[in-house]
């Protein structure tokens, strides 16, 4: 049995080539450079795609390629470009496809699928005959693997799609996805300048700072790529520290892969210490300092 797994992100790589690489062989499309996440993410070869948008000519080598029966199976992660390829790709190779998966087990041509719903409250088990799914980001913690695939550029006929123009989002410059400790700030925080209070702490537990998405994307406290949730970045650090944020489940969603969580809320009802392993009903500028003071000693 042999897979392909396609992303146009590069920082999605390592997670979905770890899940696919414990189900067998498979090759790599993703844009280059040829990185290290690409070239040892455990791929029998890696084909890098020169333009990620020509989503078109992309379904159709992949297409023809799941046609002919040299991939089984296809895995595309759940990016804007890639749900794109993933529709026209089920279409023309004729083959049945589910949406962001979050786990998948195969029994013969049986493929049982979980997917995740209103933040992982609520999850829908599936038995299909599919052979194409987009991955849900995190799927798997990503591995790297020693070994270097051999690389090529994929050969892609000329594509109908024309990009008129494109922007760049604003980045802080941080990547939270790779982040082994995170300090997530919420509308507790009150305003903008209220960051320096909480800076001290961050550099104190070596964490980067993320937010909600009120402080990300209404407010801009912080830049809109450090947003944590349902529609921001899904992070998995050891250690998350939750501080005036109420715990919605759109927020759960992007941070319940973290593997210890402590929240710092004035609400002792806050729906946060539910998710939480450890948590302090307060104020967190109050809270904040004398912990400070404890790691210092
Ligand atoms: C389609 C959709 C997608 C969404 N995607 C996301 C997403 O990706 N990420 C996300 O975060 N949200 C997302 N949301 C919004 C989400 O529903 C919540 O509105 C949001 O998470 C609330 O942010 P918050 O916890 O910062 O603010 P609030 O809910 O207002 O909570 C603020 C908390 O701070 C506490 N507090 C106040 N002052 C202090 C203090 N001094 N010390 C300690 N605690 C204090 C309060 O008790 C309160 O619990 C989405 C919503 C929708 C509809």
């Amino acid at each position: 049995m042999k897979s392909f797994v396609l992303s146009d992100d590069q920082s999605l790589v390592p997670s979905i080539a770890t899940f696919v690489h414990g189900l067998g062989e498979f090759d790599l499309y993703a844009p280059g450079p040829a990185s290290p996440a690409l070239i040892r993410c455990g791929a029998s070869k890696v084909f890098t795609i020169k333009d990620p948008n020509m989503t078109d000519s992309i379904a159709e080598l992949l297409a023809s390629k799941m046609s002919s029966g040299e991939y089984q199976y296809g895995f595309i992660a759940s990016t804007v470009n890639g749900r794109d390829v993933a529709g026209l790709l089920a279409y023309r190779a004729n083959v049945g496809s589910v949406a962001e998966i979050g786990s998948l087990s195969l029994s013969g041509s049986t493929a049982r699928t979980k997917r995740y719903f209103f933040g992982g409250k609520s999850i829908l088990e599936e038995e299909s005959s599919s052979r194409l799914f987009t991955v849900a980001p995190g799927i798997a913690e990503a591995k790297e693997i020693a070994a270097e695939s051999p690389v090529e550029e994929a050969s892609l006929s000329p594509s109908k799609i024309t990009v008129l123009s494109s922007e760049e989002k604003k980045s802080g410059g941080v990547d939270i996805e790779k982040a082994q400790a995170i300090v997530s700030v919420g509308r507790g925080l009150g305003n903008k300048d209220k960051l320096s209070s909480i800076e001290p702490f961050a550099n104190a537990i070596n964490a980067v700072i993320a937010g909600s998405r009120p402080v990300c994307l209404d407010y801009h406290w912080l830049s809109e790529d450090r947003q944590v949730g349902l529609s921001g970045k899904k992070v998995r650090p050891k250690v998350y520290v939750a501080l005036g944020i109420s715990g919605q489940i759109q927020h759960i969603a992007g941070m319940r892969g973290s593997k210890i969580v402590i929240a710092i809320n004035k609400d002792k009802s806050a729906p946060i210490f539910e998710e939480c392993d450890y948590g302090i009903v307060g104020d967190m500028f109050e809270v904040l300092p004398k912990l400070v003071d404890q790691l210092k000693k």
